[in-house]
């Protein structure tokens, strides 16, 4: 799978703290929603997300 759109200038909020990020154009930068992986970790630690989607990956996977 290409990354090339990962390489592209993006403006995003960070979900956890609000911080406005912005990614350099050229630069491969997998950030998408959090500043840091630290924002990141801190997000789903007081999240059940995490758990749903894992969930809804696994059933996913099973019906493959
Ligand atoms: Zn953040």
């Amino acid at each position: 799978m290409r990354n090339d759109h990962l390489r592209e200038k993006r403006e995003f909020i960070c979900k956890k703290c609000g911080k406005k990020v912005v990614t350099l154009e050229g630069l491969l930068d997998r950030r998408t929603v959090f500043c840091s992986a630290l924002c990141s970790r801190r997000y789903w630690r007081h999240s059940t997300r995490r758990a749903e989607y894992k969930l809804k990956h696994d059933q996913q996977e099973n019906n493959i």
